[in-house]
């Protein structure tokens, strides 16, 4: 069994980096050029990992399951990257946003990785103004800034609301010239099925041609993980329809532990469910609280009348208004993490306020920030402040400027305008923390595998700031993982092309074929969806926003027994050798149906509180998360052993040696 050696270097947080990068072994150009890397993942992590590895000489094989690289789940992102450039003079720095990450983070994340961030932060920003990427600009041509959840600072880097696509064009620009090069040949409609060992190391992937059903086997001295999220598992989210957790969960069964698969995000600004057949939610930017507050009624007559229709809530009046965040988190206010509110929302609506039919929903509001907006601008141009009409479009056009297209996405799906009404927004799940766990060098348990992007625990604890999920995907791809690979790749310059014609490709492929064979075969009753959706309902009930004891053994147990009926009563139509998308989707809901086992495991084991992992048994008399720093400062690394519930728990304990380890606090 491999080694829980997260391989940290030696010195000050400040030299770690400076001083592992000088001492890293090296690949000479020569020898670069015959090592073959294979790629899995076009989103910002894989894309600027392959579009550098290529850059520095090694040939690169990348997979992604879309049809082009550019439609990787990445280019959803909205709201922006952060970056410790502090261009606003506010007093930014690296140790800021790194004490900011761990503290957002509630202290369950590695110290020494998270600096590594802090420090390349400022970086990605030039790489990607170099490569075009349009960041919005202020008025004097510098680059503009907002503030996101959990920071005092505005550190966050925006392209309208557009910033993931934004970026992943810079980064599948840089590919495409190596694609041009011969240095990556891009495997579309492709998804890995397998990883395959040899002799312990990670040596290829067996991949399916989503198009023509066919499997292949490609070989590489070593894998990199690129494959995003697994959000998904609860069926509703606000993550693309097709992100999975199959390669992790595939390299999790070859030897990768899987770390803190509890951790998840549920993202407080989101569009509510409204009904049965939904298969997705859509998120409202988090940069839409730089502007709009967030409240429910005081009145209980008030919630009734609203549900009715028989109340608007532009009618209720200002002294009838909780502004929850603001009464709770004063020195925070609606910029608190989105952990903290996330459950303050579902406080309110728990305890009765909440404004929609299904009582799940809380107000998000521009009505002040137009205002405020408006009267400025009629300030700058000479205008009557006092012309209440005036103010509201100039201060409307302000508003549209800065959100217009997260205005109108909102319009297009609830057919209700949010410039003239206040949006109704809920927690939906989001984002990953937990996931495969790497070392410093960003390796995973299995020599020669290593993990980026979300698809790694690595920097985010337990709860993810804003913002810091793009600053982490391009850090690993652009700036980490390219220097750290050669650490590993200089014991393998000898070894020559790898062959696919060998007893652990037959093996692997044999296995991946018997499991496409046994789900056509199958002569069940039930849709893929159907058990997915049962799947996410365990999910979100018996391990989502709150969890108990109770509820966590139940969903072990159901979980459990969903997974023998999948195996029993599933249905795919079609046949493996030929475009099959719902076959596909068996494949990644069977993954989904064992992780979600060991996700309930992991968070049944962790009876504390912390971040975005809220057991019940833990809280503090208000209500908010109980760490207990005693016996949970560790990041729980689970060795897979043949089915989940027998899963094996690591520790990888975390010192704190330069941050004061405290309770969190946004009051
Ligand atoms: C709606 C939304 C908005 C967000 N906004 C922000 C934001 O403003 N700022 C921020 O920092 N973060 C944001 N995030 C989070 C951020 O977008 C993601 O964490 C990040 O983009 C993940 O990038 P990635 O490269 O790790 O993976 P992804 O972008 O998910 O890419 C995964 C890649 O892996 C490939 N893949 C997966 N499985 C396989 C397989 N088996 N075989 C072959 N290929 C495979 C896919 O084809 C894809 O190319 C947002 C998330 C959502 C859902």
């Amino acid at each position: 069994m491999a080694k829980l050696d997260s391989k940290i270097p030696q010195g000050s947080l400040s030299e770690k980096w400076t001083n592992h990068k000088s001492n890293i072994n090296l690949v000479s150009p020569a020898n670069k050029r015959m090592i073959d890397v294979i790629v899995v993942g076009t989103g910002l992590a894989g894309a600027s990992a392959s579009a550098t590895l290529a850059e520095l000489g090694y040939n690169v094989k990348t997979f992604c399951f879309q049809d082009s690289p550019r439609r990787a789940h990445s280019i959803a992102a909205q709201g922006g990257i952060n970056a410790a450039k502090n261009y606003q003079g506010d007093g930014d720095s690296t140790h800021r946003l790194f004490y900011d990450t761990v503290k957002g983070g509630d202290y369950r994340s590695r110290e020494s990785n998270v600096y590594r961030l802090a420090e390349v932060s400022t970086n990605i920003i030039d790489q990607c103004v170099a490569q075009g990427v349009p960041f919005a600009r202020d008025y004097g041509g510098l680059l503009d800034n907002r503030s996101f959840g959990g920071v005092l600072v505005s550190r966050t880097f925006y392209a309208k609301g557009q910033t993931g696509q934004q970026l992943l064009l810079g980064a599948y620009s840089a590919m495409n010239r190596q694609i041009g090069r011969g240095k990556i040949k891009m495997y579309n409609r492709h998804e890995m099925m397998d990883l395959v060992l040899v002799d312990g190391k990670a040596r290829g992937i067996i991949t399916r041609n989503l198009v023509s059903g066919e499997i292949e086997r490609h070989s590489a001295h070593v894998v990199v993980i690129a494959s995003g999220g697994y959000g998904n598992v609860f069926f509703l989210s606000t993550n693309a329809m097709g992100s999975n957790v199959s390669a992790s969960w595939k390299i999790h069964k070859r030897g990768a532990h899987f770390a803190n698969p509890c951790f998840t995000q549920i993202h407080p600004t989101c569009i509510p469910v409204s009904g049965e057949h939904q298969s997705k939610l859509t998120l409202m930017s988090e940069s839409l609280r730089n502007d709009g507050r967030i409240w429910v009624p005081k009145k209980m007559e008030d919630v009734k009348a609203i549900r009715t229709g028989q109340l608007q809530p532009t009618e209720i009046a200002e002294e009838d208004r909780d502004y929850y965040l603001e009464r709770r988190y004063p020195a925070f206010g609606n910029l608190v993490p989105r952990d903290v509110a996330s459950r303050a929302a579902k406080e309110r609506c728990d305890a009765g306020y909440g404004v929609n039919k299904t009582g799940e929903a809380v107000y998000l509001d521009f009505a002040a920030a137009i205002t405020r907006y408006g009267k400025e601008q009629a300030h700058v141009k000479g205008l009557d402040e006092n012309d209440a009409v005036l103010i509201k479009k100039l201060g409307q056009e302000v508003v549209r400027a800065k959100y217009g297209n997260l205005f109108q996405m909102y319009e297009k799906i609830v057919d209700q305008d949010p410039y003239e009404t206040p949006m109704m927004i809920y927690p939906a799940v989001h984002y990953t923390m937990g996931g495969v766990w790497v070392d410093y060098n960003l390796m995973t348990s299995i020599p020669g595998c290593y993990a980026i992007g979300e698809a790694n625990f690595s920097d985010h604890g337990a709860n993810r700031l804003g913002a810091s999920a793009l600053m982490q995907g391009l850090a690993d791809g652009y700036f980490v993982l390219p220097y750290t690979i050669g650490d590993y790749l200089s014991d393998d310059i000898r070894t020559g092309p790898i062959s696919t014609d060998s007893p652990e490709f037959d093996a692997a492929e044999k296995e991946v074929k018997d499991q496409l064979k046994a789900f056509v075969n199958n002569e069940g009753t039930n849709s893929v969806d159907y058990y997915h959706k049962k799947l996410g309902k365990i999910m979100w009930d018996k391990c989502g926003m709150s969890r108990n004891e109770k509820g966590l053994k139940e969903a072990i147990k159901e979980i459990k027994a969903l997974r023998e009926d999948f195996y029993k009563n599933v249905n795919v139509p079609g046949t493996a050798d030929e475009f099959n998308e719902q076959l596909a989707k068996a494949g990644r809901v069977a993954d989904f149906l064992e992780l979600g086992e060991l996700f309930a495991k992991d968070a049944l084991e962790r009876t504390e509180s912390c971040g975005g992992h809220f057991r019940e048994e833990s809280q503090t008399p208000e209500g908010e998360a109980l760490r207990d720093d005693k016996n949970f400062t560790f990041v729980s690394a689970w060795e897979y052993k043949g089915e989940p519930s027998k899963a094996q728990l690591h520790k990888e304990v975390l010192k704190y040696e330069e941050i004061e380890v405290k309770t969190r606090s946004y009051k």
